[in-house]
């Protein structure tokens, strides 16, 4: 393999931020950028291994406006990037089942609506009626928003790489990072098995493993893997074209369509930090069983394909963007299990960093990795 052994910048993950991090440089002229992914293909990190669905159902002011920026940049990504992501608005409905949950849900649609977000406050009869294959009994209240949905993880990413490449950018796959150069408190290179390459730039997005890279440089950062798993079903005709992406929040439970049949999920609340990517098939029939009883026609469904990856969860389970103690050697991760749909805009944002000081699109400094030793932690409540 080529590498070069110089760049201006290198990008270690080829994940949607790694990539659209690439797309977003070459496009504002950057040149010599060079992408490295250690696995044999782009976006087969938990890019590849993620449900797919984007929303602006948030709980804090920081992560609807990250959606604000970035659910539109995938809306236009056909006419900008040349590359159909199938986004498919099927909304998203979030049922609660407690009153705490509901109370949380009130506040959240007063925040996403002052943000000019336009979700809808359901009432439990309200969900029973949107959702009549399903068992809601218990349902207390639910939000929904029609513009939330679904989008294919792959096409976003081999479009951001195909078209940074036309642009001029490297991307090379199976081209692990195993070292990075620092030298005077200065990033000066990440060292590969096919050889060094020097550069003033790195930026670590890579994702679950975007701690273990940090440690490299000598940097800590709060970013833990853990697993999460989920399995689809063969063709289920009863489910109508327009069933929304359902979850079941007490439970962290959650539907939606996946080609004719369904993806179920579900997250265990008890996994143990780790980089462990193999099906928990003892957690996969607690999950399937969840799944039965909230909707029963699952009992006649069998199973088409099931899949593990890793969240890459913070302490306040928001995002780390910009600059660390290594001058030059900045970071975009720890996503916690809803990054995909951030891609886009925190590639743009994390340019804008590089190329021009400053957040420009959206001010995420708040979002930088000091705010863990300062004690600034802002906690998302949607996470499932
Ligand atoms: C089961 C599951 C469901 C999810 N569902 C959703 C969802 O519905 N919606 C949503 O928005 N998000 C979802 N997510 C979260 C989402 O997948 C992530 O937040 C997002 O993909 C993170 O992107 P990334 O580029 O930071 O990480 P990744 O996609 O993991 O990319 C990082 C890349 O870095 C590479 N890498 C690591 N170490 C090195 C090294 N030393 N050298 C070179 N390369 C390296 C990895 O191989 C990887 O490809 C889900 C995640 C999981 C696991």
């Amino acid at each position: 393999m080529n590498i070069p052994n110089t760049a201006d910048i290198v990008i270690i993950g080829g994940g949607v931020m790694g990539a659209s991090a690439a797309y977003h440089l070459a496009l504002r002229g950057m040149k010599n950028i060079v992408l490295l992914e250690k696995e044999e293909f782009f976006g087969t990190g938990a890019t590849g291994r993620c449900a797919g669905g984007v929303r602006y159902q948030f709980s804090t002011e920081i992560n609807v406006k990250l959606s604000i920026e970035s659910l539109p940049m995938i809306e236009r990504f056909k006419d900008e990037i040349g590359q159909d992501v199938n986004y498919r608005q099927c909304g998203y409905l979030l049922v609660a089942t407690n009153e705490r949950d509901a109370e949380t849900f009130k506040r959240n649609v007063q925040l996403q609506n002052s943000l000019g977000v336009g979700t809808e406050l359901l009432s439990g009869d309200e969900v029973r009626k949107r959702l009549p294959l399903m068992k809601f009994d218990d349902a207390i209240a639910g939000t929904f928003n029609q513009k939330d949905g679904l989008v294919d993880p792959n096409s976003v990413v081999m479009g951001y790489i195909s078209a940074a490449q036309r642009l001029g950018a490297k991307a090379y796959a199976d081209a692990a990072v195993t070292g990075i150069r620092v030298e005077g408190g200065k990033v000066r290179g990440v060292v590969t098995a096919s050889g060094s390459v020097d550069a003033p730039l790195v930026v670590n997005a890579a994702g679950p493993w975007a701690g273990r890279v940090s440690e490299m440089a000598g940097v800590s950062i709060p970013i833990t893997p853990i697993r999460r798993q989920m399995f689809t079903t063969n063709v289920m005709p009863g489910i109508p074209a327009d069933f929304p992406f359902v979850i079941d929040f007490g439970q962290s439970l959650y539907f939606h369509r996946e080609g004719e049949g369904l993806l179920v999920g579900m997250s265990n609340q008890n996994e143990k930090a780790g980089f462990d990517q193999n099906v928990d098939e003892e957690f996969e029939m607690i999950n399937f069983e969840a799944g039965m009883t909230r909707l029963p026609l699952l009992e006649r469904a069998q199973r088409a394909s099931h899949w593990a990856g890793l969240y890459e969860v913070t302490p306040d389970a928001h995002p780390i963007f910009g600059k660390t103690s290594v001058d030059g050697f900045s970071v975009v991760a720890g996503f916690s299990g809803h990054g995909f749909m951030h891609g886009p805009v925190s590639g743009k944002l994390m340019t804008e960093f590089i190329l021009d000081g400053k957040f420009q699109t959206l001010d995420v400094s708040a979002l930088d990795l000091e705010r863990f030793a300062e004690g600034r932690q802002i906690k998302e409540y949607n996470v499932v």
